[in-house]
């Protein structure tokens, strides 16, 4: 009987996603994009209004009133697909994931229908890039900083089969001396803040830190309370930012390599 059982799952369809396929890819993750096209002032107007964390909101930049939509406070509660449908659609690709703080931002000019680009997104990793970035095995710390465990679910979804983090040589440690990466989720709560602190510091140089989810990255829905002192910047140096609330499987990976192609400049040995 168990010679059955394991010739029926050799015969089963693979089931493991290919690498490529993860890569930038947003589905499940609720995130909007804008269609400049069709954006109006009172789309604008409408959809900022609805926005509970002030993701979207009018902004004046250099005399012009553009749709500022920061992807770091979005929380993919979709209120915006409802206000302006037209404009307005869930995203399927999502390339700012692992990027500088400033680069989950995005201007519309809604009066001339056009993206007004102040901060260009990384590029597209290339697909012989993976194998360079992978060369060599990184060891990822997580620490919830005072997260809802929503980002925490995701996360845990990267070590089963159908993502297998560790076919690219991306393991999970369970000490910051032994971490290349220190993954930060939740909003930095005062109870954690010296904690977050201390991990860092004991993770051998060089290091990296990502903050992972609109609260790690803005605050999130919790950045008004009083329990909590901010993003995780706020406490320690972050090289790159994961949006959404809370982000996929595939724009963490996403995310996780967009973080590691850039130029170090990180604290020497
Ligand atoms: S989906 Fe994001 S941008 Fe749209 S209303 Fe919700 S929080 Fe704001
Ligand atoms: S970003 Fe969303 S899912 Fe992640 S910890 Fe915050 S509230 Fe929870």
């Amino acid at each position: 009987m168990i010679f059955d059982v394991i010739r029926r799952s050799l015969q089963a369809p693979q089931r493991l996603i290919p690498a490529e396929e993860l890569l930038g890819h947003a589905a499940g993750s609720r995130m909007p994009e804008f269609d400049p096209a069709h954006l109006t002032r009172e789309i604008a107007r409408a959809v900022s209004d609805v926005c509970p964390t002030a993701a979207l909101k009018i902004v004046e930049v250099n005399g012009r009133q553009l749709l500022r939509m920061d992807y770091g406070e979005c929380i993919g509660c979709g209120r915006c697909l409802e206000a302006g449908p037209q404009a307005v659609s869930v995203a399927k690709k999502l390339l700012r994931c692992g990027v500088r703080r400033q680069e989950l931002v995005q201007h519309f000019d809604f009066e001339n229908h056009a993206e007004v680009i102040l901060e260009a997104p990384s590029p597209e990793i290339a697909k012989e890039e993976i194998s360079r970035l992978l060369g060599r095995a990184l060891n990822v710390r997580q620490l919830d900083a005072g997260s809802c465990n929503g980002c925490e679910s995701e996360i845990t979804a990267l070590t089963n089969p159908y993502y297998d983090l560790e076919r690219f040589g991306i393991h999970f440690v369970a000490s910051p001396k032994h971490a290349d990466m220190l993954l930060v989720t939740g909003p930095v709560t005062r109870n954690m803040a010296v904690a977050v602190k201390q991990t860092y510091e004991a993770m051998p140089a060089p290091k990296l830190v990502v903050a992972v989810g609109a609260c790690g990255c803005s605050g999130g829905i919790f950045a008004v309370s009083h329990a909590v002192v901010g993003p995780v910047d706020k406490v320690i140096p972050v090289d790159g930012y994961i949006p959404g609330c809370p982000p996929t499987p595939s724009m963490l990976i996403t995310g996780i390599l967009q973080v590691l192609r850039k130029p170090r400049e990180l604290a020497p040995d």
